[in-house]
């Protein structure tokens, strides 16, 4: 994938801009006291404002407004004291008041900024248009009869913060690295868990293209996409599709279109709404919301450190590559592990420890960390075996493989297994002696110089001692000996 798609007429660049809706983390809807809890029998939690009666009122979840507070700060945007709720106008079975209650002209969030980090270790400012609260629909279910369609309303009235992104982004990779990130905000401040397989997180994709220097291209928006490889995938698809109609001489009309991921193709799903065709109005059953600037400031002052601050202070305090360091601060949960075995510690070593070994294990065995079978301390503990040279780095992963197994920790495996390091010189001098004695053929090539034998040497005497003398001294002494 790349930022680039090669037409037969020339290269085209990729523009797009992502509406992701996340679903708030709260006890309560936005404007009812319904349950939001997920996997309740359908149409449990809907109370009758869920449920659009006549004459029911929608009185603001407090907890919802603090929520995308919180979350127009992480994003280092403007938070707008006075925000107004406007009806959307659309006809649909999920939605029984015949309109969705969101914002529109007024959001309570405005401009921010979001970083991203490419795997080629360089960043990118992605901008954030703006931040607003909306209800969800409910769920329309068609697989229950063939002849009729039912509607579960648990989720209608649940609040969705709709962030908008502008169209700075470039490639499939770079919008991947987007959806990343806010997730992993969203998860640090607790204000949506991210989990995009039970769609509390889904994706809106815009995408256009453009012949390098031209202006913006029509874009097509492809809706409700639920994983990051999907977006990408969506995304690279979309923007092939669109340069070949631009080649064939077509035009590309505004639509919008769905991701058929089995296919791996995007369809058309309608041609693009208008704002107008939604008649947009301040909703008259709601005031406009009003902020105390100085609730908005404790809000801020509260924040606990997000990842691109801890990323930071991981480089300088560990002294680790950027990279690493976004890899380990990611999820929160990696990060606060990570500072666990680094305490004290090599943070390099720690770093190549939890990134190579433990995570190895995590994926293979489709863990998260809150689940591993070796706790931090444990890893930690491991990591001074090998710092007070009790035993070497290679024979350290076999010892941490059996910490995985058994969940022993790494001295009492040290112990039972007599993995001890040979350091006592004498020793291992007598086995490179013996050695020396019986090989005195290929002493004599490295003699006349095929010095690439010292490693056959090395590997005879780590054999003698079932890989446990301690490899420098093993080295220094084969350079004595064998020089002659
Ligand atoms: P709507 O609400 O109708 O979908 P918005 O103005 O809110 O329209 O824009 C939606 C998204 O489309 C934003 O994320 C924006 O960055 C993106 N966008 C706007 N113009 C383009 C374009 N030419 N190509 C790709 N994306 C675009
Ligand atoms: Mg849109």
């Amino acid at each position: 994938m790349s930022a680039i798609v090669q037409g037969a007429t020339g290269p085209f660049e990729m523009v797009i801009g992502l509406e992701v809706h996340a679903q708030v983390i709260s006890r309560a809807k936005l404007f009812s006291g319904a349950s939001t809890a997920f996997g309740a029998e359908p149409n449990t939690q809907v109370s009758f404002v869920d449920a659009g009666m006549p004459g029911m009122l929608p009185v603001i979840n407090g907890v919802c407004v603090e929520q995308a507070v919180k979350t127009g700060l992480a994003l280092n945007a403007e938070i707008n004291l006075v925000s107004v709720f406007d009806r959307k106008n659309y006809f649909y079975p999920d939605l029984p008041a015949g309109y969705q209650i969101s914002q529109y002209s007024q959001p309570i969030v405005g401009k921010g900024v979001v970083t991203i980090d490419l795997p080629d270790g360089t960043a990118k400012s992605i901008g954030i248009t703006r931040l607003h609260l909306e209800m969800d629909a409910g769920k329309s279910v068609h697989d229950i009869r063939a002849d009729a369609t039912h509607v579960d309303l648990n989720r209608a009235g649940i609040a969705l913060m709709e962030i908008v992104s502008e169209p700075d982004i470039r490639s499939p990779e770079e919008a991947g690295a987007y959806v990343r990130k806010l997730r992993s905000l969203l998860r640090y401040i607790d204000t949506c868990d991210g989990n995009m397989e039970e769609g509390s997180m889904r994706c809106d994709v815009n995408v256009s293209v453009r012949r390098p220097g031209e202006k913006f291209g029509t874009r097509c928006e492809i809706k409700n996409v639920n994983s990051v490889r999907f977006v990408m995938r969506a995304i690279e698809y979309e923007a092939a599709r669109q340069v070949a109609v631009i080649e064939g001489g077509g035009t590309i009309a505004q639509e919008t279109r769905l991701f058929d991921s089995q296919k791996g193709e995007t369809r058309p799903m309608r041609s693009k709404e208008e704002a107008h065709d939604y008649r947009y109005f301040p909703d008259p059953d709601l005031l406009p919301l009003r902020l105390d600037a100085k609730w908005v400031d404790g809000i801020k002052a509260a924040l606990p450190e997000l990842p691109d601050a801890r990323k930071e202070r991981f480089v300088r305090d560990f002294g680790l590559s950027p990279y690493d360091s976004s890899v380990l601060v990611t999820e929160k949960e990696n990060a606060a592990y990570f500072e666990t075995v680094a305490k004290g510690r090599d943070g390099k070593m720690a770093a190549n420890w939890v990134i190579t070994e433990l995570f190895g294990v995590l994926n293979k065995q489709g863990l998260d960390v809150s689940k591993s079978p070796v706790s931090a301390a444990a890893l930690g503990g491991l990591i001074d075996r090998i710092k007070d040279n009790t035993i070497s780095g290679r024979i350290a992963k076999d010892v941490f493989e059996i910490m995985v197994e058994t969940g022993k920790d790494a001295d009492s495996i040290i112990e039972e297994k007599g993995l001890r390091q040979v350091t006592d010189t004498g020793a291992i001098e007598a086995e490179i002696d013996k050695i020396i004695v019986g090989n005195a053929d290929k002493v004599a090539q490295f003699r006349s110089g095929k010095e690439a034998l010292k490693g056959w040497f090395v590997g005879q005497v780590m054999k003698a001692t079932s890989g446990k003398a301690n490899p420098a001294a093993v080295n220094a002494i084969l350079d004595k000996k064998l020089k002659g």
